[in-house]
């Protein structure tokens, strides 16, 4: 059975000290491929090296957090901080440079719960359209970070992304039904953390969404399921989740998700 986290935070200073018992616990665990998420430029650079040095288990995705973008920094991450606003310009210079060793581009979106939305949204907007058009000629899947701004990223993805032309990965999906539905139709996948143990939202996403759609993550060292820090060997109950949601087994929807992956991310 193969295993895949599509989002988490590997090098955040949770995992400093023993990072290489939680690949082993992982990889006994059947993970196969963990993308692990970079958020502005000091931390692009750790995750590149990361997958770097744990190839082929840990790839990179790398990606400008619409929080970082502004400079504003939110209390305590636990990740390398950047200073001031992000030169978005300059960061696809990183990208492009790299991008044989870029699986996708995320976590990038919007995001109005870290920041006011009556005084940035203008601003994230158009740092939204400049990533997506960028990540667009890179021909490289995006990962959508939209918390309390999911009606909004969905209708800038709609407008700038035509024709299905580049996987979107809803990461984390909190919108309400409606939009769960209008996401779907957009052809937008959805990865699925393993808090919908207890998430009745993640629940009612995974009953709306077609398996086909699906991926799975855990967004580590955040939303355990459990009362620890989250890491990519919890995959596993996700996929237990789905698979009774779905009325599966356990190894049909593992295989499934895992096709999903290697068919959205081409690796
Ligand atoms: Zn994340």
């Amino acid at each position: 059975m193969n295993l895949v986290d599509v989002h988490c935070h590997l090098n955040h200073e949770l995992f400093k000290a023993d990072l290489p018992e939680v690949l082993k616990k992982a990889y006994a665990a059947g993970l196969r491929r963990i993308l692990v998420s970079g958020v502005n430029p000091p931390n692009n650079r750790e995750v590149l090296e990361l997958a770097r040095k744990h190839q082929p288990l840990i790839k990179a995705s790398l990606g400008i957090y619409p929080i970082d973008a502004l400079g504003i920094q939110p209390d305590a991450v636990g990740l390398p901080h950047h200073q001031g606003k992000i030169d978005l310009e300059e960061e696809f210079c990183f990208f492009e440079k790299n991008k044989t060793e870029i699986t996708a581009i995320g976590e990038v979106g919007m995001d109005f719960h870290w920041a006011d939305k009556e005084k940035t949204e203008v601003e994230q907007e158009h740092n939204f359209r400049k990533i997506i058009r960028f990540t667009i000629k890179l021909n490289k899947p995006i990962v959508i970070h939209s918390r309390k701004a999911e009606n909004e990223c969905i209708t800038v993805l709609e407008q700038e992304i035509k024709n299905k032309e580049i996987p979107v990965i809803q990461h984390c999906f909190s919108g309400k039904k409606s939009l769960i539905h209008k996401a779907a139709e957009l052809g937008h996948y959805f990865s699925i953390p393993p808090n919908i143990i207890k998430s009745s939202n993640f629940q009612t996403l995974v009953k709306i969404v077609p398996l086909t759609q699906l991926l799975t993550e855990t967004d580590s060292p955040w939303l355990s399921p459990f009362s620890d820090r989250n890491e990519p060997a919890y995959v596993l109950e996700t996929i237990k989740k789905i698979a009774e949601l779905k009325q599966l087994s356990i190894e049909e929807t593992a295989k499934q998700i895992w096709h999903n992956y290697e068919r959205i991310f081409n690796a």
